[in-house]
């Protein structure tokens, strides 16, 4: 069989032996597909030169010149400096400091010993303005032996994203015989004509050719930011590919059996009776929606989504209990421990009429005490087993697991999903999956990066809460703020202090709340002050927490740690340093801390001034929005999708070129494009699914 040119390895190019197969490996890189698809980062235009006159900084150029001096300059930082001046220059004619400056800090003697004096020279590089004279930081260099032309670029030069090892020069060289190649032998279209022609996208050929090298007078902007038709186009076929998988998935999905867990409903009932409050009429819906697919006998994948304090939790519990009225387990796995231990009082206290007594497992669990509770999960003692990643591990074993419920889904890698899933797998049943997030996701980026998933979402908070209300203030104003602080804290209530680092250091940000909490009790004589980070063993966090929570303590310093789920009414302050180092969703989520109690609250946004224009807009969004789903969609419009969701949060899809946000409008076409070649084109789906997911494969929202 002749394989097609995509599935060639990157073995057959010239200059591709062993080590560098490796390299390009490691950038993921294996077949001659691999390469057309490795997009550059920018361009660069080569195609004029520029008179030494003509210079100004921030011009990324070819210049031409001849040497006037050159010489390595000691110092801190050996530098090989070589003066530039114009080619038809009589020596002694200019003044140093008129020229160019080329600056070399790694070079060889040989290198520094071709400079030599009268030498001509082009250079390609950015200029930039030093202490004396305009200068080039390690230009590239041609000498001009004989009559060589400038090495003008014909077209658009692209800078490709690399690795140690590898010089652009190199990957110009793979691409262009990927090119070539591509000419004779172009890659399949799989994308039909009533599919592309509507949208005015190019065939897939013309789209790589352009975007590996561009017609000089392609717009570099419409490039650069991922608007040009030929990008689009393959932003347009990745989604196709990623929803044609996501569909094949849910149809498999639709196909495994599951128990049908459908019990008397004695214990729910007992469970809502016993409830100190009224659950609202969204939780009623989607518990009705989860307990509705839970009764069916093919699993149910499902996702919860609900702002902070909207009350997921009691829907998961409903859920399990519903689990354990039919005999079988449920396990509830949270990204903390913190989280988890909560959520296990939380059950207990809940399901202490019941009968039921959920059993945690956390990583802190070991020896005797661990041995314990694995016999009971593996007994079924155990009816709803609540866990960290503990729960993953090789010897926890279930008696029969019915339900898997992940709180805070994108705080786990698909693979712990999956694994979670695989221990439920008995004779054949899958257990059913309900995934909840407080991560607000706006419908129509939910639809591509969960298609495979059924939502549900509480979409209103539970009555009596009031509105939290936000203030940014400037950190010159700490007094004041710790003033306030100290006001709250003697007239009964309590406050939260979340100290931030842009570090991703445990260390670094406990050490920094550790100084807080000490500079802070100092100034509040009378407050009692208690500190949490993420270097507290579990226990000390506990025991701190607990005291918060009992309201012996008024003050918590805190890291991000206490970022998910913690509940504490009584606490209706809270203040956050440097606001403008934190995404929205997540600034959202630390002040849905505060205002679960009856009395209004307050977040204060203490934040390090100057801010720039786009953290000026978002403190200006989490102040005035309320709502984390209203909040989600404003953040969408100004940073983008990436980093809304954060890298490890963007669902089950992990794409190339695809930017959900930018390529909105593409996402209700290639719903439909997929459908369209299920149903039409049969044909083309495996070898699409292939070229875009390869041998990923496609977990979709496990
Ligand atoms: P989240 O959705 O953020 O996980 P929780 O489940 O922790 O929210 O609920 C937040 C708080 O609201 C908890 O104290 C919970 O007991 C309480 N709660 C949940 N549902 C209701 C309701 N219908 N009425 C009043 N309080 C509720
Ligand atoms: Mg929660």
């Amino acid at each position: 069989m002749i394989r097609p040119l995509e599935q060639l390895s990157l073995a057959i190019l010239k200059g591709v032996g062993p080590r560098q197969l490796k390299r390009l490996e490691r950038l993921g890189l294996r077949t001659l597909g691999d390469l057309l698809f490795h997009l550059p980062l920018r361009y660069q235009d080569r195609s004029r030169l520029t008179p030494l006159a003509d210079l100004y900084p921030g011009l990324e150029t070819w210049v031409e010149g001849q040497i006037l001096e050159s010489g390595i300059a000691a110092g801190r930082k050996r530098t090989l400096k070589v003066w530039l001046g114009p080619v038809d220059l009589q020596p002694g004619q200019m003044a140093f400091g008129q020229g160019l400056l080329l600056r070399f800090f790694h070079f060889s003697a040989q290198q520094a010993a071709a400079f030599k004096p009268g030498e001509r020279l082009y250079c390609y590089g950015e200029v930039r303005l030093g202490p004396q004279s305009l200068e080039m930081i390690h230009p590239e260099c041609r000498f001009q032996r004989g009559q060589n032309p400038p090495p003008l670029g014909a077209h658009l030069t692209p800078v490709y994203p690399s690795t140690e090892g590898f010089s652009q020069r190199q990957w110009w060289a793979l691409i262009e015989q990927a090119l070539a190649l591509l000419k004779t032998q172009p890659l399949a279209e799989l994308l039909p004509p009533e599919v592309l022609e509507p949208l005015g996208l190019p065939g897939l050929s013309a789209a790589l050719a352009l975007i590996h090298r561009p017609p000089l007078n392609t717009p570099l902007a419409e490039l650069a930011e991922g608007r040009h038709p030929a990008i689009q186009r393959l932003a347009f076929e990745e989604l196709v590919a990623h929803q044609t998988s996501l569909r094949r998935l849910r149809h498999t999905a639709r196909q495994q059996s599951a128990p049908a867990l459908r019990g008397d409903g004695s214990l729910v009932a007992r469970l809502r009776a016993s409830l100190p409050f009224q659950l609202t009429a969204a939780q009623e819906r989607v518990i009705a929606e989860i307990a509705a697919d839970l009764g069916q006998s093919r699993p149910m994948r499902r996702l919860l989504q609900g702002d902070v304090g909207s009350g997921k939790t009691i829907v998961a519990a409903l859920a399990a209990v519903q689990t354990v009225e039919s005999g079988l387990q449920a396990a509830l796995m949270a990204p903390t421990e913190l989280l988890a231990e909560q959520h296990q009082r939380n059950l207990a206290k809940w399901l202490a009429p019941l009968g039921i007594a959920p059993v945690l497992l956390a990583g802190r669990h070991k020896g005797r005490e661990r041995e314990l509770r694995l016999q009971a999960i593996a007994s079924g003692e155990a009816q709803i087993v609540v866990g960290t990643h503990a729960l993953i591990q090789e010897d926890v074993v279930f008696r029969g697991l019915g339900l898997i419920i992940i709180d805070e889904q994108h705080r786990f890698g698909v693979h712990q999903r999956l694994k979670l899933r695989e221990k439920g797998r008995t004779q054949g049943l899958h257990p059913h999956q309900l995934i909840m997030t407080a991560t607000p996701i706006p419908r129509s980026l939910a639809m591509t990066l969960y298609a495979d998933l059924d939502l549900s979402v509480i979409d209103s908070l539970p009555p009596g809460r009031t509105p939290v209300i936000t203030r940014a203030i400037p950190d010159t104003r700490r007094d004041e703020v710790i003033e306030r602080v100290r006001v709250a804290c003697l007239s009964g209530r309590q406050a939260y202090w979340v100290c931030t680092l842009i570090e991703e250091s445990e260390v670094l940000s406990a050490q920094a709340a550790e100084e807080t909490a000490r500079a802070l009790q100092a100034r509040l004589q009378g407050v009692r002050v208690g500190l949490v980070h993420g270097r507290l063993k579990a226990q000390e966090r506990d025991s701190v927490m607990g005291e918060f929570a009992a309201g012996r303590l008024d003050l918590l310093v805190a890291t991000t740690v206490i970022e998910v789920g913690v509940d504490v009414p009584n606490a209706s302050l809270m203040i956050i340093e440097n606001p403008e180092r934190l995404g929205l969703a997540q600034l959202h989520q630390l002040r849905g801390r505060v205002g679960r109690g009856a009395v209004e609250s307050y977040c204060l946004l203490l934040y390090h001034p100057p801010l720039s224009e786009i953290a000026r807009e978002r403190l200006a969004i989490i102040r005035n929005l309320n709502d984390g789903f209203a909040i989600a969609e404003r953040d969408l419009a100004i940073r983008g999708a990436g980093e809304l969701l954060g890298t490890r949060q963007t669902g089950s899809v992990q794409l190339r070129i695809a930017q959900p946000l930018r390529d909105h409008s593409l996402i209700a076409p290639a719903q439909r494009a997929a459908d369209l070649l299920l149903e039409r084109y049969p044909g083309r789906v495996q070898p699409l699914i292939e070229r875009w997911l390869g041998g990923r494969e496609h977990y979709g929202g496990v």
